[in-house]
């Protein structure tokens, strides 16, 4: 009988992490709303560039994003992937489409759920629409929104996604 053992080259050690988040004053502003059920940016006042969710501060021109914007429902797939793993504890079934979204107005998208449609259909440039759960869940959270659904919009040009109108 052989002395050789098996290599082991790799085991599953699921990682779970609890933390706090201290969300700072514009970030907090952005949740006061959410639970309101608005979705609310801040406009740069240099470049005119309109983050959601709002840091405080423009990236590109380090001032202070005091000006409120409220964005409305509707947004654009930036970028997309399919999730085939599933996430222990997430209810969402995989195969699912998670995407980069540029709210209408706004110049940095966020990461949010692709539902009713094909998986297959989704693609760079659709319109769609934010659902939102029934009001008595809303919370501080982003989660408010169920989902995004495609809108029977033309798709918008890859080029003009998260584009200031005149620039
Ligand atoms: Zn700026």
């Amino acid at each position: 009988m052989s002395e050789e053992k098996e290599m082991i080259t790799g085991m599953e050690a699921p990682m779970y992490l609890t933390y706090n988040f201290t969300a700072g004053g514009a970030t907090t502003r952005f949740l006061a709303e959410l639970r309101n059920g608005k979705l609310v940016g801040q406009e740069c006042p240099k470049c005119q560039h309109v983050y959601i969710p709002p840091r405080g501060s423009c990236a590109a021109c380090g001032v202070p994003t005091v000006r409120e914007v409220e964005l409305t429902n509707k947004a654009t797939v930036q970028s997309f992937t399919i999730v085939y793993i599933p996430i222990p504890n997430n209810p969402i079934k995989p195969p699912y489409v998670i995407a980069n979204l540029m709210a209408d107005g706004a110049h940095q998208s966020f990461l949010h759920l692709i539902s009713d449609v094909d998986n297959a259909d989704v693609r760079i440039g659709m319109r769609v629409e934010a659902i939102w759960k029934a009001e008595e869940e809303w919370t501080h959270a982003m989660e408010n929104i169920q989902y995004f659904r495609p809108l029977d919009e033309p798709d918008m040009p890859i080029d003009e996604i998260g584009r200031l109108k005149n620039a």
